[in-house]
């Protein structure tokens, strides 16, 4: 598999991920560049999610939700995957289900070579040192009543074993690391900015050195100025740590800069993945395509605009079809009857798709 680092041109001020151990540089015969091998996943899968399914039931009604429908990838030892989706296709909970903050309702999901999707409470415990997440809402994630400092030393007496004296120099180390100056520990979470306080849920996050970090959504709460600022610490903290990533955004350029591959979710299932510089210079799948084309001025390349058209249908009522027929401007009667197989294109990527190539 060839993996592709982002060129620091084409992102910006973004450095871009660094490539953990193990992949090596290539000349790729196509465009005479430098890509990354990838080593076999086999040697360094570090989570496989496979045929992952959760369905909820609706509180009033009863009825079943089909949040997340049949989902498999693999995530490599210190590799950043982006997963892409508007509101409500499933992200946060695949998500907390890989954080096993809620059992999947079908699936296996491989952390570290332990199918860890039927383990009990009790053994869940054991994973929070491990995974990590962070999430959209740095408010609401911290408790109130407790001093920066406190906050960020909690995971460390969960987990460490260090005792107070030490706890309290890696705490200030901690706050160091994520650039949240010293003054800062002694202050109540509504004394700090909400870029401060994802930096504190960050910090608490990267405490107990997880292998795998879940940010569901980490910059959408906060100000487009101090977004970016965040992403190059995340990028920075991937590279250094070696953990490895899950990304969750509905945002595909906030993804972009950080991901080595992406996945593109669409109500409850994967439509496209692939390695990000190919996703999204040459999106196939036409819900990515329309995705993409969303993002582009309208002075921009008008002749590929894709349109979303019409409602994305209810998780409560999956199509019998590919589930994004009733709004794809390409879709025959074919579309509306079967539902598309992830199939490989090339080497590294694949899309669930009949019409593939057609534009
Ligand atoms: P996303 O993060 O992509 O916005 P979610 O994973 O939060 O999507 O939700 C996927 C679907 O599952 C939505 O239709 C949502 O309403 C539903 N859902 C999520 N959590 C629950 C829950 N605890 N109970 C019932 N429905 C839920
Ligand atoms: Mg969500």
């Amino acid at each position: 598999m060839v993996g592709w680092r982002p060129s620091p041109r084409r992102y910006g001020r973004f450095p871009g991920p660094t490539l953990a151990a193990g992949w090596t540089p290539v000349k790729l015969a196509e465009s005479g560049g430098i890509g990354y091998r990838r080593p076999a996943m086999a040697e360094t899968a570090l989570l496989t999610v496979d045929n992952l399914t959760k369905r909820f039931r609706a509180p009033l009604s009863g009825d079943t939700i089909f949040a997340v429908n049949g989902v498999s990838f693999s995530l490599g030892v210190g590799e950043t995957v982006g997963l892409v989706g508007e509101s409500g296709s499933g992200k946060s909970t695949i998500g907390r289900a890989i954080a096993r903050l809620l059992t999947p309702s079908e699936g296996a999901v491989v952390f570290a070579g332990e199918d860890i999707a039927r383990w009990s409470t009790a053994q869940c415990r054991t994973l929070r040192d491990k995974i990590q997440i962070v999430f959209q809402n740095p408010w609401g994630a911290l408790n109130p009543r407790m001093r920066i400092g406190r906050l960020i030393e909690e995971p460390l007496k969960l987990h460490s074993g260090l005792d107070g004296g030490a706890r309290r120099q890696r705490v200030e180390a901690l706050a160091d690391r994520v650039r949240l100056s010293r003054e800062a520990l002694d202050r109540f979470p509504h004394e700090l900015s909400g870029g401060q306080l994802q930096r504190v849920c960050i910090a608490r996050a990267i405490a107990t050195k997880p292998r795998l970090i879940i940010l569901d959504e980490p910059t959408s709460s906060l100000d487009l100025s101090v977004r970016a600022d965040i992403l190059d610490l995340l990028a920075e903290l991937q590279r250094e740590t070696g953990a490895a990533m899950l990304f969750i955004s509905h945002d595909l350029e906030t993804v972009r800069f950080i991901s080595h591959r992406v996945l593109v979710l669409y109500l409850g299932r994967i439509v496209e993945m692939g390695p990000s510089q190919r996703v999204f210079e040459r999106p196939a799948h036409p819900y990515t395509r329309a995705l993409l084309s969303a993002r582009l001025p309208v002075s921009g390349r008008r002749g590929d605009r894709v349109r979303l058209e019409g409602e994305i249908p209810s998780p409560l009522n999956l199509p019998k079809g590919c589930v994004f027929a009733s709004r794809c401007p390409i879709a025959i009667a074919d579309c509306l009857q079967r539902s598309p197989g992830l199939d490989p294109i090339g080497a590294d990527s694949a899309a669930a798709c009949f019409r593939l190539g057609v534009v």
